[in-house]
């Protein structure tokens, strides 16, 4: 069978493009399968107007919400997923997210794995993706066997100036974990020209560590891998006694095709990969495919995050802002027992980026002077785990999303930290929220923190993957997107998926009886 693959991986993003990495030097036939195709490399990139103001990469696509309005998720399909866009901050989880935590809107729950199990996978993920970073600053930091690969992106005068006033304050800032290709004693070494263009732009130079540029296109250098763009994964279909997939369907342009492997990989995000599964329903799968949990398209997470200018009684002439932390808060503050969350800086906005995230204010003046003045900060709560939190799709297939914000309290207090301290940090007390957290229409388009809807757990009642992430209900189907969270931290969720894509990774290795060459390993 000429379309017969050892694997087919769908989605080419954090989970399935890093997956790609770790199984083409095996020499199995490997299919990739993604519905978008090469971004293109065009001046437009860069320019906030494009990529801010008129969505340029965002898709089309319309998802309908929980009172059945339609809208148009912050989602783009490329080759290299939403890493072509993403912020490159690259967290470890903290060992405590991987346990149970209580927090003021209910319980975060344990993950089947440990941060043990984890620890060896972060580290080789933060080699593969470039993270500066430097250990021991972060006081919530977890236990790492070895230093960051790469010393941490320097703050600019501005960034190191608020870094030294959150410490007289009591603070302890840290150098952001950024995945970057940048060598700051020798820029002809890096890629990164380090400009103000980090933060929800695609890099011109390729300098962002991506999943693109760092493992899809080194991955098809090995000839038994083949990437196929422009195709949509539309359906699986299972055959026999139903415990396996037996051919993925995709809709190339309008027109159908089929592929089989000995095993499918499902990648697409966690909203897609749901979507993919319950579209698959047949007559042995009524509910949808590895969905006799009914957890398929459940517990559907975004972090609650907001985005807060502050304006600086000194202009902020950072280019590369995307330097430093806060975690203070991340487990609680004097007045809370429970955890609150997470500070970092954004990218730096300019009058475009400020328009977008606020069309109400402002002529352009005001804009201008707002934006050479403003601090941009990016706070972060986690969101928990609600099954009525949900995606579901209906007869055309189009995605619902149902989504209640449960855990706002402490994001209440997280932004009231912050504002609290905005006059002893050179700022302006009144700040300016670049989306309004208690808006839930804007939230919800904003689903770059998606995860949890295919979960993974020891129970197949109440979990839909195994600790390997294959689906409980099938032999041969796997999930490695950010769907298998069961709880969602307040950090970053990519180099988690990354991390947890190269273990899976190592197990379809050995389910393969695949053997990879010495210095493959090596270079890990
Ligand atoms: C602006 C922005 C900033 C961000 N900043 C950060 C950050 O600083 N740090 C961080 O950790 N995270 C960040 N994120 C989030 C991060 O990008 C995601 O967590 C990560 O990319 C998720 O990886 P994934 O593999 O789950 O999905 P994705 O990366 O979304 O990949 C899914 C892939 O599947 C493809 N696909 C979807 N459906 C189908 C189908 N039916 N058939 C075939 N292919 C399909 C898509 O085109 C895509 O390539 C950011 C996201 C955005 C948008
Ligand atoms: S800061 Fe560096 S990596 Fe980021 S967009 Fe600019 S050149 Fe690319």
């Amino acid at each position: 069978m000429a379309d017969h693959y050892d694997v087919i991986i769908i989605g080419t993003g954090a989970g399935g493009g890093t997956l790609a990495h770790r199984l083409a030097p095996s020499g199995k036939k490997l299919l990739v399968l993604e519905r978008g195709g090469y971004l293109p490399r065009e001046p437009e990139n860069w320019d906030s107007k494009e990529v801010f103001g008129k969505e340029r990469y965002v898709t089309t696509d319309q998802w309908i919400d929980k009172n059945g309005e339609r809208f148009r998720p912050h989602a783009q399909y490329y080759v290299g997923g939403n890493t072509k866009f993403y912020g490159a901050i690259l967290f470890r989880l903290r060992e405590r997210d991987f346990e149970e935590v209580r927090h003021y809107g209910g319980i975060s729950p344990a993950w089947p794995i440990g941060y043990a199990d984890m620890e060896p996978y972060y580290a080789e993920a933060e080699r593969l993706y470039l993270v500066h970073g430097e250990a021991g600053e972060d006081h919530t930091e977890p236990w790492r066997a070895a230093p960051f690969p790469y010393p941490a992106v320097s703050h600019e005068p501005r960034i190191q100036q608020l870094h030294d006033d959150f410490v007289k304050t009591g603070h302890h800032p840290f150098h952001l974990p950024v995945g970057v290709d940048l060598n700051e004693s020798d820029p002809e070494a890096g890629r990164c020209v380090r400009c103000d263009r980090f933060d929800g732009f695609p890099c011109l130079t390729d300098g962002k560590a991506d999943a693109h540029v760092l493992c899809i296109r080194p991955a098809l250098e090995h000839d038994n891998v083949t990437l196929e763009t422009h195709a949509k994964v539309v359906r699986l279909e299972t055959g026999g006694s139903g415990r396996s997939v037996s051919r993925v369907v995709v809709d190339r342009r309008g027109v159908e095709d089929a592929y089989t492997a000995d095993l499918v990989v499902v990648s697409c995000g966690a909203a897609e990969s749901p979507a993919l599964l319950l579209r698959s329903a047949d007559d042995r799968h009524p509910n949808g495919l590895a969905n006799s949990s009914d957890a398929v398209g459940r517990n559907y997470m975004a972090h609650i995050n907001s985005g807060v200018i502050a304006i600086s009684q000194t202009p902020n002439d950072t280019k590369f802002q995307k330097t430093l932390g806060v975690n203070d808060y991340y487990w609680g503050a004097p007045d809370s027992e429970l955890p609150l969350g997470h500070i970092q800086m954004l990218g730096k906005s300019d009058r475009n980026i400020l328009r977008a995230g606020a069309p109400w204010f402002a002529p352009g003046v005001a804009l201008d002077y707002m934006a050479k003045h403003a601090l941009d900060f990016w706070l972060t709560t986690e969101d928990l785990p609600y099954p009525d939190n949900r995606i579901t799709v209906d007869r055309q297939g189009t995605i619902h999303l149902s989504k209640t914000f449960h855990n706002e309290e402490p994001h209440r207090r997280l932004l009231a930290k912050l504002k609290g301290l905005l006059g002893h940090l050179g700022a302006s007390e009144r700040m300016i929220p670049r989306w309004s957290v208690l808006d839930q229409r804007i939230p919800l388009a904003g689903i770059a923190h998606q995860c949890g809807t295919v979960r993974f757990g020891h129970d197949p009642r109440s979990s839909v993957l195994d600790v390997n992430c294959k689906a409980h209900d099938l032999d041969n189907l796997y999930v490695v997107d950010t769907s298998f969270f069961p709880s969602s931290s307040a950090v970053n969720p990519a180099l988690t998926a990354m991390a947890n894509a190269l273990r899976v990774g190592d197990h379809l290795l050995e389910r393969l009886g695949a053997r990879v060459a010495a210095e493959e390993v090596a270079a890990r």
